[in-house]
C-alpha cells in the first residue's frame, strides 16, 4: 500500500500511528468484543475514552477549571452560529475582526442573531494579512471580540493576538494545537477537528464556563453551551468515533509535544517560503510578516501552469495542492500531522517544475 503525500486543507493528514491503532482495534475494542463505533456511549469502554479525550485536550489547552473543553457536532461552522447564540444578548453588539473568508462566513451567521460590529476589514487584501492591533475599532462594553487565528484559504494568520476588554473569541479551526498559546487570553476557543485534531463534522470548543450562563432562555437545549457543560458533552449520543479518533490524536499531540510540534511546523513552513522568497516563478499571496505555517498560498506565472502543476504533482503522490476554488492558485496545507519528507518532497518537485517551465 502506497500512501500519498496529502495536502488537502481538510478533512486532511492525519498521524499514521493514529489511523493504525484505530485499525487494530477496530473489530474488537480492548477485548470487548465489539467495536468503538457499536459501543454504548454511556458503557464503560467509550466512557474511558471520552474522559481521556477531555482531559488530554484540556492539558494541551492548559485549562484551569474556570473552563470547559467540550465536544460539540456539526464543525465550525456551526460555532459561527453557537457563538452569538450563546454570547451575543438582545441589545449588546459584538465585535468582529474581518481577516478573510472564513472570519467573513462567522460574521455572517452573528449578524443573523445581533448586532455586528467589523472592528477591522483586511478581507479581501492581497497581499493577504490579519489586521494590526492598531487597526481595531474596538466597541466599549462589546459581547465579545471574533477572530479567525488563521485563515485558511488565504493563509493569513494572527502571530499574536490583540489584548482586548471583552472577551476574546478566536476560531482556531485551521491551527489550534499547531503552536502553543495562552488560553487564558481568550473567553471561548473553537476549531473544527479536520486540519490539526480529527475527523470532520465535530468541533472542540474550550470555553470559559461563566460565559456559558449568558445564554438566553430561548436558546435550544442543544445549541446551549451550557448543556455541554453539565453534561459533559454527553447530553444527546456525541459522535463517539469522532471523539475517539480525536483521542488519539492528543495522545499523539502530547507525545510529540506542543512546542516540538510548533518548531517542526516553523521549519516545514519555511522550506517552502524560502523558495516563495527567492522569486520570480512562485509568489506567495500573503504578506511575510502573517504568512501561515499551515496553509501555504502561491501562484505560478499563469493559471495554465497551476493547473499544469496540480496535475503533475499528484502524478508524484503530491496530493490536494490546488487552491481553494473561490481564489484559485496553489495551497500547501501542511499541519501538524503532514511529515517533514512530504514537505521535502514538495521542494523537490517545485525546483524541478521551476527549472521545466520557469
Ligand atoms: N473556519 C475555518 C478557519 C475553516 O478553515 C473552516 C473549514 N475549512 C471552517 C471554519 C468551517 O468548518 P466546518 O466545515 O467544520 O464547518
Amino acid at each position: 500500500m502506497a500512501r500519498v503525500y496529502n495536502f488537502n486543507a481538510g478533512p486532511a493528514v492525519l498521524p499514521q500511528e493514529v489511523l493504525q491503532e484505530a485499525q487494530r482495534e477496530l473489530l474488537d475494542f480492548k477485548g470487548s468484543g465489539m467495536s468503538i463505533l457499536e459501543s454504548s456511549h454511556r458503557g464503560k469502554e467509550y466512557d474511558a475514552v471520552h474522559a481521556e479525550a477531555v482531559a488530554n485536550y484540556r492539558q494541551l489547552l492548559g485549562c484551569s477549571d474556570d473552563y470547559a473543553v467540550l465536544f460539540v457536532a456539526g464543525g465550525a461552522s456551526m460555532q459561527f452560529a453557537m457563538v452569538p447564540m450563546n454570547l451575543l444578548g438582545a441589545g449588546q453588539s459584538a465585535d468582529y475582526i474581518n481577516s478573510g473568508a472564513w472570519a467573513g462566513k462567522a460574521i455572517k451567521e452573528a449578524a443573523h442573531i445581533g448586532k455586528v460590529n467589523v472592528a477591522a476589514d483586511c478581507g479581501k487584501e492581497i497581499p493577504a494579512r490579519v489586521p494590526a492591533p492598531a487597526e481595531l475599532k474596538l466597541t466599549p462594553g462589546a459581547a465579545y471580540v471574533h477572530l479567525t487565528s488563521n485563515e485558511t484559504i488565504s493563509g493569513a494568520q494572527w502571530k499574536t493576538f490583540p489584548k482586548t476588554e471583552a472577551p476574546l473569541v478566536a476560531d482556531m479551526s485551521s491551527d489550534i494545537l499547531s503552536r502553543p498559546f495562552d488560553i487564558n487570553q481568550f473567553g471561548l476557543v473553537y476549531a473544527g477537528a479536520q486540519k490539526n485534531l480529527g475527523p470532520s463534522g465535530i468541533a472542540l470548543v474550550a470555553i470559559r464556563k461563566d460565559l456559558a450562563e449568558r445564554a438566553a432562555a430561548n436558546v435550544p437545549t442543544i445549541m446551549r453551551y451550557k448543556t455541554f457543560i453539565e453534561e459533559n458533552s454527553l447530553y444527546n449520543t456525541p459522535p463517539s468515533f469522532s471523539i475517539y479518533i480525536m483521542m488519539l490524536v492528543s495522545r499523539w499531540i502530547l507525545k510529540q509535544g506542543l512546542a516540538n510540534l510548533h518548531r517542526q511546523n516553523a521549519a516545514k513552513a519555511g522550506l517552502i517560503y524560502a523558495l516563495l522568497d527567492a522569486g520570480g516563478f512562485y509568489k506567495g499571496t500573503a504578506r511575510t510578516e502573517y504568512r501561515s505555517d499551515m496553509n501555504i498560498t502561491f501562484r505560478l506565472p499563469s493559471e495554465a501552469l497551476e493547473e499544469t502543476f496540480v496535475k503533475e504533482a499528484s502524478k508524484q503522490g503530491l496530493k490536494g495542492l490546488k487552491g481553494h476554488r473561490s481564489v484559485g492558485g496553489i495551497r500547501a496545507s501542511i499541519y501538524n500531522a503532514c511529515p517533514v519528507e512530504g514537505v521535502q518532497a514538495l521542494v523537490t518537485f517545485m525546483k524541478e517544475f521551476e527549472k521545466k517551465n520557469g
